[in-house]
This record gives C-alpha cells, structure tokens and sequence, in this order.
C-alpha cells in the first residue's frame, strides 16, 4: 500500500510501522490486564480486538507486500466463518471452538514458516534463520493435530478416554527427538526437501499422538496448553518473517497459556508430566459408571425444594457443565433473587474445571448479572459448607463426585472438590443418573442427604422459582 504515498512519507514508513506495533503491543497487554476481573473482562476483549486491528491495518502498509487480491480473499473468507461461528455456535460448543481456533493458530504458524521457506533458495537461509524455522514447523504442526484430536474428544467424535498402545510414553518420547534430530539435519543442509517434509509428517503425528491418550479430567490441562503452544508457535513464525509485533503478541499468548496451565495443573492437583505422560485421565479404573446399582437415592420436586431453599438461611449453589447445556443461568439468577428477597444468603462455589473450557462458569453467570460479589473459588467456598444449609447442585457431577477423595485409582483421584458433602443438604438437578465427563459414578447422589431433583436443569429451576413464588 506504502507504494502509493509519496516519496517522502514512504520514509517514515518503516520506523512508523514499529511504532505502531509498540502502541498495538500496549493495547494487548493492557487488554489481558482487564481481563484480570470480570468486571473489566468486557473492556479487555475491546482493547486487545483494537490492538489486533492497529496491527492488521499497520502490516499492510508493510512495503513487502505485493499482492493484496489474496489478502482481500483471506480477510473475506476468514470474516464470514467468523461471523457464522459467532452467530451459530452454541455456548456449550465454545470449548470445541476455542480448540479449533487454537489448532488454527498452530496450523497457520507452521504455514508461514513453510511459505517463507519455498519464497528463497534454501542456501539463502543462515543457521539461526533455519532452526527457527523448523521449531516453527514442529510446535505449528504439534499444535494444529494435536487441537484436532482435542476438538474430537470434546465433541465425541473420538473416545474421551484413554486411546494408547503399548508403550506410547516411550514411542512418543522416541518421535520428539527424531524430530528435534531432523531439525538439526535440516539446517545443515536445507536443500534436501526429504528432510523438511519427514519433520513436517512427523510433527504431524506427534501432535495425534500425544493428546489421544489424555482425555477425562485431564483435558481443561492439554486445552490450556496447547493454546500455549499456539501462542510459541506464533512468535516463532514472527522471527521467521521478521515481525516484531508476531513475536511479542505470540509470546504473550503463549505465556498466558502457560500460567493458566500451571493453575489447571493445580486446580487437578497434577503435575504437567503427570498429565502428559501418565495418561490415565479418563481410564476409568474400576469405578466406570454401570447404571445397575442397588443403592437407593432420595428423588424430590419443585414444591419440597422451594420450601426447603425458602426458609433457611444460607444456600450454596455449585454450578457445572449441565447449566451451559441447559442454558439455565438467567433463571437460577431470577431463583436467587427470590431467595434473596426471602432474607436466604445465596453465594456461587466456582470450581476451576466445571465445564468444558476455564472460566466457563464465570463467563456463564456473567452472561446473567450475577454479582461477582457472590462468586467464591473454590479454595473460598469450601471451608463455608459446614455452615451451608442447603446446596444446589446444578448440572455439576465430576467437580463434586467423592470419589476424587476416597477413591485411589479412579481418573479423579487426587483432584480437589468442591466439597458438598459437608453440607446439611444437597439438592442435585440433573437429567437421569448418567455420570459427567469423567465417566464415573458417583457417590453423592446415593448420600443420605442428598436429594435428586431430575429434569432439565432449565425447567427444574422455572418449576422451582414458581414454587418459590407461590410460597407466602
Ligand atoms: P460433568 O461433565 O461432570 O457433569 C455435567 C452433568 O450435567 C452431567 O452429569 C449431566 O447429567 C448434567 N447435565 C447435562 N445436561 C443437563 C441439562 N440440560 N440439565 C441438567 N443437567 C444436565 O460437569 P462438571 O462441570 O461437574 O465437571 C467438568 C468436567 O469436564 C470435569 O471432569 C473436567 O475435567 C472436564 N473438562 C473440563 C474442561 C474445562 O476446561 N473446564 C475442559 C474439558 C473437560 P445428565 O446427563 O444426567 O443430565
């Protein structure tokens, strides 16, 4: 575009350009700062989405650009799958989307490191430039498989569970130093294409690999981390081609991505080579859900729950995976308000893995104005259900299932809960007696003093703030 300006503006152009990235690089940080609260979380995304936009509309003005029909399309094609997914994915199928986005990330690193590759003679890159563009390669294509396999497991289309042969650790421990091997024979001599193409496949086949056989609890972990793997992958492809603003805004991502790791590792009370090579999230151990038990459960309904909600003091609601499903946030807010108006205490215990993507449930009860006041993480909320009358379990089952407590071997064990049990009284709302993610039973839902509200968490709660209502 710089071509068109005069001749004297056309000098500027370069040192304007990175310090504009600067400017662009000041919105993301300011941007990921916001995102610290829910209360500025909002504010955050427009700053950041603004910076992105600086950095779009500055890189065109780069003079290296020749052709701007293939960019037009790209900007074009990628709008319009945008804008569909915005409109048409559902809040419960963000987490599937937010892998794709990632796997996108990785796929298109790799892309640009293999398009600025084949742009020169191979003898025209220097050492430096050639590893760089091989780690490129190896964390883009790690990134983009590996995402896949992430979506498959999220939507079902491949086992959640554990997927490995004999061996795997060591097979897949074997493969990431060929690979780092074939980088090494890469840059000493460029020109032989086998080389490059066998580090592709194989990086490829890495990524399958190592995420199939991770899957049940462990996947809030390799979610986190492969978004942090994107992000590396990125500021890779930004020395390749030189950008500074690439660099910077990739390793941003990545180094986000390895915080929330680091606190989804502690939140499964797991190390990460415990997630990536122990492999059992998910193998149920001994303790897969049968369905033909002969212990009992208590089932109640809308009318007994209100009473029991209504005239106590303090109620606790633990929300899970089945309030995205069923959509149900804005009327478990109105239940509350009812509550509230009625002089009950109601406050939000927050697990970090409830749901399928970190942050879900916050995102969720944000969507219905629930004061953040009232929302406790769980290392807040649990020391205050022995003084809980009555807790609302609502479409939760892993991050309150005993068995992460008592049960050594089962694909939870170790992980710490939200702890329920402690209360006086749970009430889970759920649709039959199916297990959660994880796949398991669980042994709250046969406790003395639990109840069992079925149905769709939606219309249980509508069914239960008109009972609330009809109560004098
Ligand atoms: P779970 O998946 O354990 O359980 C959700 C429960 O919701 C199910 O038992 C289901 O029972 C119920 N449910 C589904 N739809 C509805 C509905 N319409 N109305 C009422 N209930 C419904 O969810 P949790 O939030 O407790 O745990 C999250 C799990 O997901 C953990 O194992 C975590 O490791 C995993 N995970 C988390 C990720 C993250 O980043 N947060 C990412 C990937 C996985 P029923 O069918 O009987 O209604």
């Amino acid at each position: 575009m710089s071509q068109f300006l005069p001749e004297f503006i056309q000098a500027y152009i370069p040192n304007t350009i990175q310090l504009l990235y600067l400017v662009a690089t000041g919105f993301f940080i300011i941007g990921i700062k916001k995102l610290n609260s829910p209360a500025t979380a909002r504010k955050g995304n427009q700053f950041a989405s603004f910076g992105m936009l600086l950095g779009v509309v500055v890189t065109l003005f780069d003079r290296e650009i020749i052709s701007f029909e293939f960019i037009i399309a790209g900007i074009l094609i990628g709008s319009l799958i945008g804008i569909f997914a915005a409109k048409k994915v559902k809040m419960t199928a963000m987490p599937e989307m937010v892998a794709l986005f990632n796997g996108s990330g990785g796929g298109a690193s790799a892309l640009v490191a293999w398009g600025e590759f084949s742009r020169f003679d191979p003898m025209f890159f220097d050492l430096q430039s050639l590893i760089t563009i091989g780690l490129s390669i190896l964390i883009g294509s790690i990134t983009f498989t590996g995402s896949l396999v992430a979506f498959g497991k999220l939507s079902g289309y491949v086992p959640g569970g554990r997927v490995a042969l004999p061996g795997q650790n060591i097979i897949n421990l074997v493969l990431t130093f060929a690979a780092f091997g074939l980088i090494g024979w890469f840059a000493v001599d460029p020109a032989y294409q086998l080389v490059f193409w066998s580090l592709f496949g194989l990086a490829l086949l890495i990524g399958i690999l190592t995420v199939l056989p991770i899957g049940g609890a462990d996947m809030p972990v390799v979610i986190s981390l492969l978004n942090s793997y994107s992000g590396i992958a990125a500021s890779m492809a930004g020395f390749v081609v030189g950008n500074n603003l690439l660099i910077i805004s990739g390793a941003l991502v990545g180094a986000a991505g390895l915080i929330l790791t680091n606190i989804m590792c502690k939140a499964m009370n797991r190390t990460l080579p415990n997630v990536l090579f122990g492999a059992f999230g998910g193998d149920a151990g001994g303790v897969v859900a049968t369905g033909d038990t002969d212990k009992t459960i208590q089932q109640t309904f809308a009318d007994d729950v209100a009473i029991q909600c209504a005239y106590t003091r303090k109620v606790v609601v633990a929300p899970g995976y089945g309030l995205a499903v069923a959509q149900a946030q804005h009327v478990l807010k109105e239940v509350a308000n009812l509550l509230e108006e009625r002089g009950v205490t109601v406050k939000y215990g927050i697990h970090p893995v409830a749901g399928r993507m970190p942050g879900h449930m916050n995102v969720l009860l944000a969507e219905a104005d629930v004061p953040y006041d009232q929302l406790r993480d769980m290392d807040e909320i649990n020391p205050e259900f022995t003084s809980t009358d009555v807790v609302l379990i609502i479409g939760a089952n892993d991050v309150v299932n005993p068995a992460a407590k008592t049960t050594p071997g089962s694909p939870i064990y170790g992980m710490p809960i939200l702890n329920v049990d402690e209360a006086k009284r749970t009430i889970v709302f759920k649709r039959s007696m199916n297990p959660g993610y994880a796949g398991i039973d669980n042994d709250l839902f046969y406790s003395e003093k639990n109840q069992m509200f079925f149905g769709d968490a939606k219309k249980s709660l509508q069914e239960l703030a008109a009972a609330i209502k009809e109560l004098d």
